[in-house]
């Protein structure tokens, strides 16, 4: 049986925030079977469901009211990763810690606490029809399949990264080897308009991939890390709709924005049968 888990013990991560700048500290909580992943920012919760996606520009920011908590997507990929069905995840600041740029210091730090097994079964969702999401060149499709496998792309017009696809069957996959270690990554071009706009002011060599006209800032942890990145991404941006669905899914040209369209589709699809 499949059961749902949470955290043996809670546990405190510091960081600073990739596109703030700022100090930020997340303490998560075990939670009881059934409750999801909740976040709390300033006395208000709010629920890691796509309903709750107020922004997707460059992140996933979550919010309610007026309060937001920007950067969910790596956090939220490992929990998935790793089978964390419940917890609570006080946030102090606006932002998830970036620690390196990708899953792997979440995922280890779940490892190490521990998870605890409940009694309730985890939700496992049979997809009964087709269903995408399309916007010009970009498009993910979901459709029913007994295990959950997922086939990515992504296309960039760089000599290093050009076309890059691969397929992952997320129900026997090794999150923590094969995906977690993927960084976030930005072209060098890109950099200076996201400092203009305020955006990734945390941003450095140690917490991100930058793809330079001619090499990487840093020797690549996988040939694809660009693509296993976008995984990560879909993978965290997926856990929104809060249960597993059974399909195959397709993704190509992945973004933040597709991603959790998509999420609330298939959130919306499966509440409606
Ligand atoms: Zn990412």
């Amino acid at each position: 049986m499949n059961r749902q888990c949470t955290l043996r013990e809670s546990v405190c991560v510091e960081g600073i925030g990739v596109h703030t700048g700022k100090p930020c500290r997340v303490t998560l909580r075990p939670a009881d079977e059934n409750v999801g992943i909740v976040f709390h920012v300033s006395g208000q919760q709010i629920p890691a469901l796509a309903e709750y996606v107020v922004s997707t520009d460059r992140c996933t920011t979550l919010g309610v009211d007026g309060v937001r908590v920007m950067t969910v997507e790596h956090l939220l990929s490992a929990m998935a990763g790793v089978g964390l069905d419940n917890a609570y995840i006080d946030v102090d600041g606006e932002e998830i810690p970036v620690l390196d740029g990708s899953a792997k210091p979440w995922a280890e730090c779940f490892y190490r606490v521990g998870l605890r097994e409940q009694c309730a079964e985890r939700q496992r969702i049979h997809l009964t029809r087709p269903v995408s999401v399309m916007a010009g060149d970009r498009g993910i499709w979901a459709m029913p399949h007994a295990e959950r496998l997922l086939i990515a792309t992504v296309h960039y017009d760089h000599p290093l990264v050009g076309t890059q696809v691969a397929w992952f069957p997320l129900d026997k996959i090794n999150y923590l080897e094969e995906i977690a270690p993927a960084r976030t990554f930005g072209f060098w071009e890109e950099v200076q308009p996201l400092l203009a706009r305020g955006k990734a002011r945390g941003g450095s060599l140690d917490n991100a991939l930058v793809i330079f006209p001619d090499r990487y800032s840093t020797p690549l942890r996988f040939p694809d890390e660009v693509l296993r990145h976008k995984v990560l991404d879909i993978i965290g941006d997926l856990a929104l709709v809060g249960a597993q669905v059974e399909a195959l899914f397709v993704a190509v040209k992945p973004s933040h924005t597709l991603n959790t369209a998509f999420a609330l589709v298939l959130r919306q699809t499966i509440q409606g049968e």
